[in-house]
């Protein structure tokens, strides 16, 4: 893609924003941030913009936005926001970041998408290609934008990429070598038509596919099934329930027809991280990564900070710290890890859930609930009768009243199936403030 002399507006400038700006602007266009935010907000952003030269304005979208040959679109701002649907209606082709990044990329590619797991898994990929390439790219929300990596791209190193939903609305000639879906559950409903919309998101990961790449799947996910089913790239399928091209029974993981690792090997526990770890270790292979390596890094990989933490043992206690855990299916996991009985802290700020979906769960696994946030009063009311309900008014409060109802051998579990925005800055601050009261017990 030749961008030399174009006029292409990046919308956002954020992370994302502000590496797909350098990188056009490196590649000759003619670029131009627009952001709402007010200038003061984002002193460090117009730092960086200046020393790159480019041409910027904060605090409105003036008209200039749209006299663009494209308009580059970051995640945080809806594709029906008024001043992407008057781009389009003008005819400005609108991509997203990781579509502008795939225009310069030379190295072959993984993209994961998913509702749920995508950074553990993008995680997994990245330390296993790296155990024989310590230059394999890994980008997407845990690391840095991908297109702050094209420039080192290169046919010889793979890359992994994190793929979110609004990530890949707006691509057009992005096509990854081995696409992995990991599965479709119910997220981001306030930003989507209806839950149809919202997998068709997902599944624009394989727009570009032909009968060369690879779709890594979820076989025990019907709606995703029935896609794969339908679509002519190569497929591998990863299953906890049947035998797959990767699945798991038993209490181990197999791999194309023979056992990989036990489960007790592994360094992270949990159903949903065997899922994370079959996907990881089917595109792996078809990285060419060996065995030996994918078993090393499942030996030693223990996880990340927020998902399902192991904070400490007090009394006999686990405290463990899920705070990432932001939907219902999140929660529904993290209960389903655990054998012994929970104290659960859940609540936050409501995505629209139904929370009567886990009520069977949350009688099996809860021995008292601690209830936190605006979604209090409706989880108190889907969930009436399965448990003891406290609630409580801050973190503080909540980290003392679990530790009264929990007794040894139990688990202290902040696993919130919510937003945080309501009480915090976002889902680190809440996690980091639970593990900072735990520690301070
Ligand atoms: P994402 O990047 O898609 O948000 P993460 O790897 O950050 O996913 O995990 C987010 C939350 O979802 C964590 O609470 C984790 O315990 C849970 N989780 C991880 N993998 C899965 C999975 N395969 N299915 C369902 N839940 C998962």
């Amino acid at each position: 893609m030749d961008v030399r002399e174009k006029h292409i507006t990046v919308l956002g400038a954020a992370r994302s924003g502000i590496a797909a700006a350098r990188m056009l602007r490196e590649r000759g266009a003619l670029v131009f941030v627009s952001d709402m935010a007010a200038a003061g907000e984002k002193a460090a952003e117009i730092k960086i913009l200046e020393q790159a030269g480019i041409e910027y304005e904060f605090g409105r979208h003036s008209g200039r936005v749209f006299q663009s040959d494209a308009i580059i679109l970051s995640p945080g701002i809806p594709y029906a926001s008024h001043v992407v649907q008057t781009a389009a209606r003008s005819n400005i082709a609108v991509y997203s970041e990781i579509e502008a990044a795939s225009w310069f990329n030379r190295s072959p590619l993984i993209g994961v998408t998913g509702s749920n797991g995508k950074t553990t898994t993008t995680s997994l990929i990245g330390e296993m290609l790296r155990q024989s390439d310590p230059a394999a790219i890994v980008a997407g929300n845990i690391g840095s934008a991908f297109s702050d990596h094209v420039e080192r791209s290169a046919p010889e190193h793979w890359a992994v990429v994190e793929l979110s939903s609004f990530q890949l609305e707006t691509i057009d000639a992005f096509k990854p070598d081995v696409a992995v879906v990991l599965n479709f559950s119910p997220n981001h409903l306030n930003r989507y038509s209806s839950y149809e919309a919202y997998q068709e998101a997902k599944w624009r990961i394989t727009l570009n596919l032909t009968d060369k790449e690879l779709i890594v799947y979820n076989a025990d996910d019907d709606p995703l099934c029935r896609r794969v089913e339908q679509h002519g790239a190569r497929q591998a399928g990863f299953s906890l329930k049947k035998e797959s091209d990767a699945f798991y029974r038993d209490g181990a993981l197999f791999l194309r027809g023979s056992k990989l690792i036990d489960t007790a090997d592994m360094a992270l526990n949990g159903l949903h991280n065997y899922m994370n770890a079959l996907a990881a270790a089917l595109a792996a292979t078809e990285a060419g990564v060996s065995r030996e390596d994918i078993v090393r890094v499942l030996k030693t990989f223990s996880g990340l900070e927020h998902r399902l933490e192991k904070v400490r043992e007090l009394d006999g206690v686990l405290y463990v710290n899920d705070s990432k855990a932001t939907t219902l299916e999140s929660l529904s996991w993290a209960l389903q890890s655990f054998d012994k009985p929970v104290v659960l802290i859940a609540g936050g700020q409501d995505k629209g859930s139904t929370f009567t979906r886990i009520n069977n769960l949350i009688r099996e696994h809860v021995k008292a609930l601690v209830l936190i946030g605006m979604a209090a009063e409706k989880m108190a009311a889907s969930w009436q009768g399965l448990a003891p309900v406290t609630r409580a008014g801050t973190m503080a409060e909540a980290v003392k009243t679990a530790r009264e109802q929990a007794s040894a051998g139990d688990v202290v579990l902040l696993s919130p199936a919510c937003a945080s925005f309501d009480m915090f800055k976002d889902y680190e601050q809440r996690g980091r403030l639970f593990k900072q009261i735990v520690n301070g017990l």
